[in-house]
């Protein structure tokens, strides 16, 4: 696990280049509340933060470039930005996700971050060479998605757990814990001794069916044993698509 000392901090968008909202949730308010957050717990682990707004641009090239030299006029070791997603009014579960330039590691342990803290379902790490404040700032830089601002279950969660989601990104950022003490972790599932005799045996997940390349099965059929993620069977899926298909 890699552990930071100096960080800068965006929300997404600007004050008057807004992005996505919903009737629950309003992207740059949102955002701008969870860089703040984070930047006061960051500081009280002893990182140093710098954070940056948007209060200026009025297009959105002019916010990129604003955002993007906010990051790089400044000494530090990792850019984040934060964001919220939006797809369609739903009311089931989206997730969170967290898009990297290059070096998928650090973005898939602060997915996995939200994710166990809040129960939020967890997209990973993804690769996005095409967004401009990913791809113009000189450091290491991750693209937080923290949840979906159109998914019922995603803002309720994320509203329920948002000190547990800041103090679990904090402790991946710093390695250092904060007053919760180290984020509770779920345990992992016992693994089972394979019976004697067997020609092989493999441990992981496992799709029953061809997974998101599969065009045959309908977005709207259940799977054979599990016909709805939940708590319990989260990790036997893969993240759900685009389409807010099942995984
Ligand atoms: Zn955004």
């Amino acid at each position: 696990m890699a552990y930071y000392t100096s960080v800068v901090i965006s929300s997404g968008h600007g004050l008057y280049v807004r992005g996505a909202s919903s009737p629950m949730l309003d992207e740059v308010d949102e955002a701008r509340i969870v860089t703040d957050a984070l930047a006061s717990e960051l500081s009280r682990r002893g990182v140093r933060v710098v954070t940056f707004h948007d209060d200026t641009s009025r297009d959105q090239s002019t916010n990129l470039r604003t955002i993007t030299d906010a990051h790089n006029d400044e000494q530090r070791e990792l850019d984040i930005s934060v964001h919220f997603n939006a797809f369609e009014q739903v009311d089931h579960g989206m997730g969170v996700e967290v898009l990297y330039y290059s070096g998928s590691e650090l973005a898939a342990e602060l997915s996995a971050a939200i994710a166990d803290a809040s129960g939020l379902i967890d997209r990973g790490a993804k690769q996005r060479q095409d967004l401009y404040v990913l791809a113009n700032t000189e450091e290491k830089c991750v693209l937080l998605e923290v949840c979906f601002c159109d998914s019922e279950e995603d803002v309720r969660l994320y509203r329920e757990h948002f000190d547990e989601i800041i103090d679990a990104l904090a402790f991946t950022i710093s390695g250092e814990e904060g007053e919760m003490g180290r984020p509770e972790r779920p345990p992992r599932p016992e693994r089972p001794e394979p019976p004697d005799g067997v020609l092989f045996h493999a441990v992981g997940r496992m799709s029953h069916f061809g997974g998101p390349d599969d065009t045959g099965v309908s977005e709207s059929e259940g799977l054979a044993f599990h016909h709805t993620i939940n708590g319990h069977n989260q990790h036997l899926f893969l993240p759900i698509d685009a389409t807010g298909g099942p995984g």
